[in-house]
């Protein structure tokens, strides 16, 4: 088992969310963090992939050469790593614990070989899985988002057929939202990040 990386039990459940790449993962977290400013904290990953506009180092990701990734490893820093097409992503022990520091949930946002590895930590964190209604939708949304290359819209692809296949496994996920409407997939995920108390309505 991994080292431990949060003081204590006391603290919120971690969320990890995972899907195919284009399945909506960033446009729900984007509008979760909006919503509950306080609440929640992003684990900032490693990545050794080229960031894309708008995307700002130690926010999106923190961006490392391969060397410096390896070195990472070699250190024992992360949790969990993978390769997701031809890049390295890793969540650090820190990031996690970053967030832990502020009292707040922390998100991760990994891939599914990630997955499978913190299953096998003590980060006692809860599974949602963001399903595309269809892998030709995805394949529609990958390219209206305009940010990869056609060889990584391919690998994005290949991978999401694995990843599907993988949420299927029972147990493996506590919750699986298929992101066809926009807000639809919205309440159902805020629910499950926000769960209401029995009996609560909208203020
Ligand atoms: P991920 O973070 O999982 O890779 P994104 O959040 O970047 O995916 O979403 C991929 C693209 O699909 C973006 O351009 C986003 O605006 C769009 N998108 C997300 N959800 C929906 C939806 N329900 N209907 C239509 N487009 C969507
Ligand atoms: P993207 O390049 O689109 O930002 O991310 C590609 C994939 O890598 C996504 O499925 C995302 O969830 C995953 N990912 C991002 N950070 C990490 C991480 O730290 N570990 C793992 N295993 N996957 C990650």
């Amino acid at each position: 088992m991994a080292p431990a990386v949060l003081p204590s039990k006391q603290q919120p459940q971690p969320i990890v969310v995972s899907g195919p790449s284009g399945s909506g993962k960033s446009t729900l977290l984007k509008r979760l963090f909006d919503a509950y400013p306080n609440q929640f904290g992003f684990s900032v990953s490693h990545t050794t992939r080229f960031p894309r506009a708008g995307e700002e180092d130690g926010i999106a990701y923190n961006f490392v050469s391969k060397p410096d990734f390896q070195k990472l490893v070699a250190e024992n820093s992360f949790i969990e790593h993978a390769q997701f097409g031809s890049n390295l992503y890793g969540t650090s022990i820190q990031a996690v614990k970053n967030v832990a520091e502020q009292g707040r949930t922390c998100i991760l946002d990994i891939e599914m070989e990630g997955v499978k590895q913190v299953k096998k930590t003590d980060l006692n964190a809860r599974f949602v899985f963001l399903q595309p209604p269809s892998v030709e939708v995805l394949e529609k949304r990958l390219r209206g988002r305009g940010t990869d290359k056609e060889e990584a819209i391919k690998e994005r692809l290949e991978q999401a057929d694995k990843e599907i296949e993988y949420s299927k496994t029972p147990g493996v996920h506590d919750q699986i939202i298929v992101n066809d409407d926009l807000e639809k997939a919205w309440e159902e995920f805020r629910e499950f990040c926000v769960p209401r108390e029995k009996g609560e309505t909208d203020a």
